[in-house]
């Protein structure tokens, strides 16, 4: 069984939609409206936009059992507030020139631009910073991070010492699993405020994103001696357990890979590991038309050891929270079989950081097998069958973790979402599948980036998946 999951413990949410004036609409958890501003819960942390640009938000209420939230990379997840500074905005004048009626002024921010380039005074290069910062707030409040970078930047270009907005734009690189670049802003803000408690906070989360665990373990504990912080106490424990298991593993390194393996596994096994995932590596780069920012960490277990750590169900075969962890009991050479679940759990990393986090899990799990090599043959007499007799699979309620989910069920989960992802490559090809996951990553909706890209809802989905398994198959 090549089964695994990509997702984080369920939790007990309520998903809402902020629709706003301008349009666009935003999917978030815990919604609040108050004092002019709507608060709320996305992968980039806690945000706000003042309620003028607001048209409405729509409720809606999750069953525990299909909790909407997705963070797959719980690097880039980790429960961390952002640093003091990505608060609502300080509340000036230039601020709420800034940003107004849900857009950004863009000719004043070239004007304070001009300005600073004309005349430096500190007065002139405070206004640019409180603009870019505004610019850059509201680009991660609607989800468009690649713009708050760029206002970042040039914010950072006239005061590059400025500690506010270096931690401000390494959290946005952070929760966007930029680890490395993350770390160079860090660097350069410890230069200036070598006992920032906040900065060596960050600098643990970049670390542990990057696999380095002991760096990680070694910054929050450095980060608790300065600032009692619980944040990081919980993220500390969490890395030491990884540390302690993995003090006595073995490493591995190649181009895009960072192994580690139980000394009870073979050398020789983990090398050709390495020299698989490198092959499949560029195969994957090649279909979803995308390089991973950063290398990929990789754990071998024994079947026992991974059990402890991952705490995941029996039926989970393999799993990637961030982390490929692959059981190898028993394993001395390569075999098919493994070469597939690395492939399959690779699929998942190229898939979690192209999309920041954001891919459903039945999207996730339907790209991972397909990757792999698994079509619908078998199953396409039963899955039909079950439309037939309107047991069709509703996607919606397996965009979220699957973690809960019995053997049972997650076995026609897993069914379902093959089968959807290998209708929509073979009718509308691969490139449909790289749209899709495009403008999830900007933030879409699911329903409504498949609606976009195919035109279709889940429920045309559904009937389309269904007659090409008919098509296909019978
Ligand atoms: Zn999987």
């Amino acid at each position: 069984m090549a089964v695994c999951l990509a997702a984080a413990l369920p939790r007990i949410v309520s998903a809402d939609t902020i629709y706003l004036k301008n349009g666009r609409k935003i999917t978030a958890t815990h919604v609040v409206q108050e004092n002019g501003q709507v608060s709320y819960e996305t992968s980039a942390g806690r945000l706000s936009l003042p309620a003028s640009i607001v048209d409405r938000v729509v409720r809606e209420i999750e069953s525990v059992d299909s909790p909407r939230t997705t963070p797959p990379d719980k690097a880039a997840n980790l429960p961390i507030a952002p640093p003091n500074a990505l608060a609502p905005p300080a509340n000036d004048e230039v601020t709420r020139a800034t940003v107004r009626d849900g857009s950004i002024d863009l000719a004043l921010l070239a004007k304070l631009e001009a300005e600073a380039d004309a005349n430096p005074t500190p007065t002139a290069i405070a206004r640019v910073v409180a603009a870019e910062t505004a610019a850059a707030q509201f680009g991660i409040s609607v989800g468009d991070f690649e713009q708050a970078a760029t206002h970042y930047n040039v914010g950072l270009r006239y005061a590059p010492d400025n500690v506010a907005l270096l931690l401000e734009a390494a959290y946005l690189r952070l929760r966007r699993s930029e680890y490395s670049a993350a770390l160079n802003l860090l660097d350069h803000a410890r230069r200036i405020e070598p006992d920032s408690p906040d900065v060596a906070k960050l600098s643990g989360w970049a670390y542990y994103g990057l696999n380095r665990t002991e760096d990680a373990v070694s910054e929050w504990k450095r980060a608790l001696v300065i600032r009692p912080d619980a944040e990081v106490q919980n993220a500390l424990e969490k890395a030491e357990r990884d540390a302690r298991e993995e003090s006595t593993y073995r490493e591995g390194e190649t181009l895009h890979f960072r192994l580690r393996y139980n000394g009870g596994a073979a050398p020789e096994l983990a090398r050709e590991v390495l020299r698989t995932l490198e092959s499949e590596f560029n195969e994957i780069s090649s279909t979803l038309d995308y390089v991973p920012p950063e290398p990929i960490g990789v754990v071998l277990y024994t079947n026992q050891t991974f059990m402890d750590i991952t705490r995941a169900p029996s039926w989970v075969g393999a799993l990637n929270d961030g982390r490929m962890r692959v059981p190898v009991e028993g394993l001395s050479t390569m075999t098919d079989e493994l070469a597939r679940v690395l492939k399959h759990e690779l699929t998942h990393s190229f898939v979690t950081q192209k999309t920041s986090g954001r891919c459903p899990v039945w999207l996730q799990e339907g790209i991972a097998q397909y990757m792999e090599g698994k079509r619908s043959r078998s199953a396409a007499g039963a899955l039909s069958g079950a439309y037939e007799r309107h047991m069709e699979f509703s996607l919606a309620s397996y965009e979220t973790s699957w973690l809960n989910l019995s053997r049972e069920t997650a076995s026609s989960a897993y069914a379902w979402s093959l089968a959807t992802v290998e209708a929509i490559v073979t009718v509308d090809g691969m490139v449909s599948i790289e749209r899709i996951l495009d403008r999830i990553a900007a933030q879409s909706a699911t329903e409504d980036a498949i609606h976009a890209v195919l035109h279709d809802s889940y429920a045309d989905l559904m009937q389309s998946t269904v007659q090409y398994l008919r098509k296909a198959y019978f």
